[in-house]
């Protein structure tokens, strides 16, 4: 299947990084063109000392960095862990996106992710898109009971790099001293995943829907 229009579903400004930023780099070297939607900005770890912008200013700050243009991001304001009071809203922007932007790929929070926005986020990305895209889900290890590991993306060292380098743009977040926050996380997952193919570095992802055209 021929992938060119990417989207990226990041509940909160960080957890595409997390989930996927060594995909995200590989993409971006490849030209593919990413189209990449934050839904809430006002993260509930951010420490009281730090302006209510912080994270919208760290997410733009890894956007600008990464050569995306304003066209290709998409900041959304809805309130941290009150997603579900906004089903049919994040439905909604999610059907204009897909109308818009046409994704061949849509990757987003898994169906086995725990916290509250990201199911949100999980359940609506299969409603919006389940008859018009693939559809895969990135990991986020702490948030989950389970994870299929069912589709590898293979990575360069300078994706990691890439995806290590989008991490400290959130100065907010390395503050609060996260484990999964770390250099030696980040390389930990990619080298477990990598062992899982026979390649150096990978990241994980679970598959709900994979056309081939
Ligand atoms: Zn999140």
């Amino acid at each position: 299947m021929e992938v060119n229009n990417v989207l990226i579903l990041s509940p909160h400004t960080d957890d595409a990084e997390l989930g996927c930023g060594g995909t995200i780099s590989k993409f971006l070297r490849e030209g593919k063109n990413i189209f990449w939607v934050a839904f809430s900005t006002a993260e509930e770890s951010l420490p009281n000392h730090l302006p209510k912008d912080t994270l919208v200013k760290e997410f733009t700050s890894v956007v600008k960095d990464l050569g995306l243009k304003d066209e290709n991001y998409k900041i959304l304001n809805f309130p941290v862990r009150k997603l579900t009071n906004f089903r049919q809203e994040v439905l909604e922007e999610l059907v204009e996106i897909r109308n818009q932007f046409k994704p061949d790929l849509v990757i987003g929070p898994s169906l086995n992710d725990f916290h509250q926005d990201h199911t949100v986020v999980a359940n609506e990305m299969i409603r919006a898109f389940k008859t018009s895209s693939s559809i895969i889900c990135y990991e986020l290890p702490w948030n989950h009971i389970k994870f299929d590991t069912q589709m590898f993306v293979e990575l360069e060292p300078e994706d990691i790099e890439s995806k290590l380098k989008m991490m400290w743009h959130y100065k907010s977040q390395l503050e609060v001293l996260r484990h999964y926050f770390t250099e030696d996380f980040v390389r930990g997952i990619a080298s477990t995943r990598g062992a899982q193919i026979g390649q150096k570095y990978a990241e994980s992802f679970e598959v709900i829907r994979w056309r081939i055209k």
